[in-house]
């Protein structure tokens, strides 16, 4: 198998360089063979099924991109179906939000389909191989059938009940229907062949008793197909043509055209697999998501630190931003570990270009110009980016300030160009500003600084005296806003033996000032603080009182283009 996935396609590498590589991918080839060879008559159909038993995660996002891209590319069409055959409690509210996410990514579904709708079918289907003498009710209980299964190196052993007859089987397989046996008591299996070398055709399950209630059919059946009983019908009732799923289910792949074979569907769809999608410093499985939300170790399945598009998308992630990255990190054969550097780079990218900036205070230092008029305020034009679409806004400037601690030194490091005695820097969007005197408190921590201002130097006058190399932000004392951030880290780190654990420190919040315009936006805008990241309101954690901004990810870039 190793030596099958090496010769498949392209790699995620090749598919980020440049925007071109991104028409192709392997599975795209398929199709173009089949549409040469007519295979479907020119129809490209697919189907996103999710299991609506939690919320949908940036994994979930790739599968979305890629299914409803290729029927986009291909003039074909999409089912969003919901693949709800477990009788587990599956909750509107999941159902609700893959509807929203899947919208929210920018995509439109032909049909919304629920594969529970089609569990008469899928019993037709089953009656309909034990009438060929192609499956049999089985009495074993699972740890038998696990043993009587046998192992990679050793074949299985045939169950005692395999040869009951076909009238047998449908009088037990109706029972089984109508409630007479326990959960477990009996299954129905398909007759392959227990010594396949592939584990999956020794005789599958294909429908086991358990009575539970379901959320769409409620008490009607107290029996339920298996996955991959299932999940080909659900195709070929669909007319689906391309059957994307992940590479775990490539071993599976036999059984699904076993089945569509057996229960004889017309020009079946086919099966394709590619690599899930796994990332860095955080983790994708829906059961343990589930489990940090029911255990009330993030905020909720939108936590802006979880995985899931609804906390990408409440951390401030574009759907633009989301699908680039979906179409860098490409489809392929082989699993691979995608950094979260990636990701992060998309949205950076995305939001470069289109969002104003405002000044913000992280860690604030007073700043009192000693020259300047004490009730004078001029309210400075200042540019909201480098692109003049982006238009201007007006921020005071008067005698008090405050400017990022960081951005002062007393005894500069070499190549230190912000503030420190004696130098001069400009303030974003109005003077050139020299530090004068650094006052301190009696344990020696610098409390202010005393500058003075050139007024000749003010920003947008053509002034040519002299030049300064520093340009830092800061914000007017008097009507600075006060407003809390929240930045977050990764969700997940390596403890010391290389093992993922939930990351303590994910979370930090600063309280900051900020010019007054910040208070001025609307929900969902987005704007890069200057030099320091791209922030969003957080309008869940928000009141009237307190405004909480997200960081939605920092300036610096830790992913580099190799
Ligand atoms: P999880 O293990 O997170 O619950 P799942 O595969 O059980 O994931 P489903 O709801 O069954 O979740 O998935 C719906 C579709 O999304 C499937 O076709 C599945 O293959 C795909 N998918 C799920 N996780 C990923 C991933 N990490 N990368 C790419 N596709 C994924
Ligand atoms: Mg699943």
């Amino acid at each position: 198998m190793a030596e099958k996935h090496s010769k498949t396609q392209e790699t995620a590498e090749e598919r980020t360089q440049g925007q071109e590589a991104v028409s192709s991918n392997f599975i795209y080839n398929i199709i173009d063979k089949d549409l040469a060879q007519d295979r479907y008559g020119g129809r490209v159909y697919t189907r996103f099924p999710p299991e609506p038993n939690g919320y949908l995660h940036i994994g979930h996002a790739k599968s979305i991109c890629l299914n409803f891209g290729t029927a986009l590319k291909y003039g074909g069409k999409c089912n969003l179906r919901f693949d709800d055959t477990n009788p587990v409690k599956e909750d509107t509210e999941y159902v609700e939000s893959i509807k929203e996410d899947v919208r929210w990514l920018g995509f439109q579904w032909d049909k919304l389909l629920f594969a529970s709708d089609y569990f008469d079918t899928m019993y037709e289907c089953a009656v309909k191989l034990i009438k060929k003498g192609k499956a049999y009710v089985c009495d074993l209980s699972a740890e038998e059938m696990k043993a009587y299964r046998g192992t990679l190196k050793e074949p299985g052993v045939e169950s005692p009940y395999r040869n009951r007859s076909v009238e047998e089987n449908l009088d037990l397989f109706e029972r089984m229907k109508n409630g007479e046996f326990q959960d477990g008591e009996k299954v129905l299996r398909a007759k392959i062949d227990m010594s396949s070398p592939n584990i999956n055709m020794r005789d599958p399950a294909l429908y086991r008793i358990s009575h539970s209630t379901h959320h769409n059919t409620a008490d009607k059946w107290c029996i339920y197909p298996m996955y991959d009983f299932a999940h080909p019908i659900e195709d070929a009732i669909e007319g689906i043509t391309h059957s994307i799923c992940t590479l775990e289910f490539e071993d599976h792949r036999p059984l699904y055209d076993w089945v569509l074979k057996e229960t004889e569907w017309e020009n079946p769809p086919q099966q394709i697999e590619f690599a899930r999608l796994n990332l860095t410093d955080t983790l994708m499985s829906k059961r343990y998501l589930k489990a940090l939300v029911d255990e009330g170790k993030v905020m909720g399945w939108d936590d802006p630190r979880m995985p899931t598009i609804a906390g990408l998308r409440r951390r401030g992630y574009t759907p633009e931003a989301i699908r680039d990255f979906c179409e860098r990190i490409g489809v392929a054969k082989a699993n691979s570990v995608v950094d979260m550097g990636l990701l992060e780079h998309c949205v950076r990218e995305d939001l470069k270009e289109k969002s104003p900036s405002k000044m913000v205070v992280m860690d604030p230092l007073k700043v009192t110009i000693r020259n300047y008029p004490q009730d004078q305020c001029e309210w400075m034009e200042v540019e909201n980016g480098k692109d003049p679409s982006l238009g201007s806004r007006q921020v005071p400037f008067t005698k008090h300030l405050y400017v990022e601690r960081e951005d002062f030194m007393e005894e500069p490091v070499k190549g230190y160009f912000r503030l420190f005695p004696g130098n001069e820097v400009r303030f974003k969007g109005a003077y050139f500003i020299r530090c004068e005197e650094v006052i301190k408190d009696e344990k020696g921590q610098v409390t202010e600084l005393v500058c003075t201002y050139d007024p000749q130097t003010k920003s947008g006058t053509s002034f040519t005296g002299r030049k300064v190399k520093g340009t830092i932000h800061w914000v007017d004392a008097e009507h600075a806003a006060d407003i809390t951030i929240y930045a977050y880290g990764t969700l997940m780190k390596n403890d010391e033996n290389g093992n993922p654990i939930l990351n303590p420190d994910s979370l930090q919040i600063y309280h900051a000032k900020a010019e007054p315009s910040v208070l001025e936006m609307k929900p969902q805008e987005r704007c890069q603080f200057f030099r320091q990241g791209y922030y969003m309101l957080d309008e869940v954690l928000s009141t009237q009182e307190e405004k909480v901004f997200t960081r939605i990810v920092d300036l610096k870039s830790s992913w580099k283009k190799s």
